[in-house]
């Protein structure tokens, strides 16, 4: 099998066009992702840049011109990509970073014009410093762990330490299987690998925005909107799944209902009714970070805590003292709150049973006056 270097140029060329062409359509198409404009643009404009580069080969006479021209554009291309994985951890991303290879690519044209092995380590190096930030920004800074990102990573880090190696080792290497893949330019083995490369990378890029739309309308459909805490069917979720690894240890039920509520809407109005709500959330988040806990609806919050009842009981009152003694203000309105908590603890116990019988101990705090703490008796 004979495969034409040239022709394998020609369809990595057309292929990068395409990748970029539907990346920059599932951009249109959701432009809340603008990761995705800028990683298509990347794909096109690398396209442009080898297609300049294999078309002055045509050409009788080398054409500086077009080498210089044609590499800038390729540097530009891994620039706006390594620009598009910034903005996909939603960190700033400025046009002159994805420039900045082409821009000293272009400076230092006079001085490597006539030394191909000088271009060849400056443009490795450039790709490889790229592709190595690319690596670091979605391994360091991304917001969520998403699998698709880790193989980005993966190919990232993997691309980089080609391209280096292609920078520092090429030109001194002269023959052989390696000499065809680093020193020279557009050799059979080079081609093959950058036809690989393409689509392979560009399919894991728009994986990685899928994973984050779909982690996103996962998130939402397990998050309050008002207070941001878990939902009731979060919380669910998560205390069944603590329930099930606590099946010997004591687990603690709180439920909250804060008092009068009606009445603060009535008196100060809902919208400072709904501050309440997130003064307390933040008071829930303050005390229990990292723990099982959420908003069950209207003014009713639950958390579930892997301790004693003692431990659960003093964690309750802190809460409420919290509560009781903060202030939530709107203008001249002066909105004071308080909660009323139901306890209730038990060792192997479904969490629908530990709330229930911590509804039961609510409904004594409410009856004895409010604000308070009650915790259930022993399981009768
Ligand atoms: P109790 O001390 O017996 O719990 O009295 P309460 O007034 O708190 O109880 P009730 O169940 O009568 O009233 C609950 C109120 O909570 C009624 C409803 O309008 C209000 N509420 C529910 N969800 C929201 C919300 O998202 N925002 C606001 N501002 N109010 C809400
Ligand atoms: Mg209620
Ligand atoms: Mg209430």
């Amino acid at each position: 099998m004979h495969l034409d270097p040239a022709t394998l140029g020609t369809v990595s060329i057309l292929l990068s066009a395409l990748m970029g062409g539907l990346l920059l359509f599932s951009w249109f198409q959701n432009r809340t992702i603008t990761a995705l404009g800028w990683w298509g643009a990347g794909f096109l404009i690398a396209a442009l840049g080898v297609g300049i580069l294999g078309f002055q080969k045509l050409l009788p006479d080398e054409s500086h011109e077009a080498i210089a021209v044609g590499n800038a554009l390729v540097a530009a291309g891994i620039g706006s990509k390594y620009c598009g994985c910034r903005a996909f951890n939603g960190r700033p991303s400025r046009i002159t970073w994805g420039m900045a290879g082409a821009l000293v690519w272009l400076a230092a044209w006079p001085l490597t014009v006539d030394k191909p092995h000088v271009r060849l380590a400056l443009i490795g190096l450039t790709a490889s410093i790229y592709l190595a930030l690319s690596a670091w920004e979605l391994a360091r800074h991304a917001p969520q762990q998403l699998l698709s990102q880790r193989a980005v990573v993966a190919v990232y880090a993997i691309a980089s330490l080609f391209c280096l190696a292609r920078g520092i080792l090429g030109p001194s290497m002269q023959t052989g299987f390696w000499a065809e893949l680093f020193s020279r330019g557009w050799t059979t083995q080079w081609a093959l690998l950058v036809l690989l490369y393409i689509p392979a990378i560009a399919i894991l890029l728009l994986s990685m925005a899928k994973e984050r739309l779909e982690y996103e309308s996962r998130q939402s459909a397990l998050t309050d909107p008002l207070t941001l805490l878990p939902n009731r069917r979060s919380f669910f979720q998560k205390a069944e799944a603590l329930v099930s690894r606590y099946t010997s240890r004591p687990l603690s039920c709180l439920l909250f209902d804060l008092d009068r509520f009606k009445q603060i809407n009535d008196v100060y109005g809902h919208q400072v009714g709904d501050q309440v709500l997130q003064g307390f959330a933040h008071i829930l988040v303050t005390h229990l970070p990292g723990g099982v806990f959420g908003r069950l609806g209207g003014e009713e919050f639950a958390a579930l805590i892997e301790g004693t009842q003692e431990e659960a009981l003093a964690l309750a009152e802190q809460i409420k003292n919290d509560l009781e003694h903060s202030a939530i203000t709107l203008g001249d309105a002066h909105a004071q709150a308080t909660v009323s908590v139901g306890c209730a603890t038990a060792v192997g116990v479904p969490i629908a049973e530990l709330l229930t019988r911590a509804d039961q101990a609510l409904y004594e705090a409410k009856a004895r006056g409010r604000n308070r703490v009650v915790c259930a008796g022993p399981k009768p």
